[in-house]
């Protein structure tokens, strides 16, 4: 497992698998590697025969009062994550390798990019689809991972390699949760010990959420202001957002009468954490009762 810092590097050693016909898969991540992100990297080292995991805290896609100062990093850790798990290299570049003095080029999208983290962070989507593209210029991978705890952000790159004609297969992977259901997430180690018990307030909303549609409610109104009064009731939460989207345009929709994301972004304290199901998932879990309501 290698560490590499510049963009040469990296294309330097791709060509030389591609020489050799190797297949080569991305998992992007903003380092601060949990198992969540392991269980990117396991699938890319499962499908491909290289794996390059870039580890890049990526400043234009935080907002001006974000947390990019203080975004958890360690670089060392990381590497021995990655090794672990079979990848082969870790791109690492300074800020300065990805954005030279000048730089003047982005990518943006709109419609999907409208309701959720796109309408609380303005700035966010055009950092990361940005990010993204070069990374898959610089890559030039077969395949690309993204979990669907962003899933907003999953279904935004599934729409740009479409729209843009990326040669690149995108591949989603599940949500990794903590034993108690707190989905992994490197912005964790901001709570305190309080806040991390309010933190569940997430996971429980959304496994009510996920109830009431068992049940067979379909009214979007009733389904998120019940799970809004849920998290009302924990005094450490601030809800940002808790919404039903559209899967495919992820634009809010008043019925679940198609497949559908049920998302929310909630501050514990003052860190803003996400989570989400999707329907889909829920009508093809193995309880067979979830497949008869349907
Ligand atoms: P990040 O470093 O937070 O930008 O995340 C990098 C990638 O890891 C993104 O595609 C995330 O969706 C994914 N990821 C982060 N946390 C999890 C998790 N708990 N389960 C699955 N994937 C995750």
């Amino acid at each position: 497992m290698k560490i590499l810092k510049t963009i040469a590097e990296v294309r330097e050693q791709v060509k030389a698998w591609r020489a050799e016909g190797l297949t080569v898969g991305l998992v992007p991540t903003m380092g601060y590697l949990h198992e969540g992100h392991a269980s990117l990297i396991d699938a890319s080292v499962r499908d491909n025969d290289r794996t390059v995991v870039s580890d890049f805290v990526n400043p234009m896609q935080f907002g001006p009062n974000e947390d990019l100062a203080t975004y958890p990093r360690d670089l060392e850790h990381d590497a021995q994550l990655v090794e672990a798990h079979g990848g082969d290299i870790i791109f690492n570049p300074e800020p300065e390798e990805m954005y030279h003095k000048g730089f003047s080029s982005f990518v943006d999208m709109t419609v999907l990019t409208e309701e959720l983290c796109g309408l609380s962070r303005p700035v966010h989507f055009r950092g990361v689809c940005t990010v993204v593209s070069k990374l898959f210029n610089i890559v030039k991978p077969d395949r690309a991972y993204f979990g669907k705890k962003d899933a907003q952000q999953l279904a935004v790159i599934k729409h740009m390699v479409r729209d843009l004609d990326m040669d690149i297969e995108i591949i989603g992977c599940p949500i990794i949760r903590e034993e108690d259901g707190l989905a992994k997430s490197s912005r964790n180690t901001y709570l305190s010990e309080e806040e991390r018990k309010a933190a569940l307030i997430l996971f429980h909303t959304l496994r009510y959420g996920e109830f009431m549609l068992k049940n067979g409610e379909r009214n979007v109104a009733k389904i998120t202001a019940a799970m809004k009064e849920k998290i009302a009731a924990e005094p450490l939460a601030k809800i940002d957002y808790v919404k039903i989207v559209d899967l495919d345009t992820m634009q809010q929709i008043t019925e679940v009468d198609r497949p559908a994301l049920c998302a929310m972004a909630v501050y514990i304290g003052k860190t803003r954490l996400i989570d989400n199901f999707f329907t889909e998932d829920l009508w093809n879990s193995a309880d067979p009762k979830n497949k008869e309501i349907k």
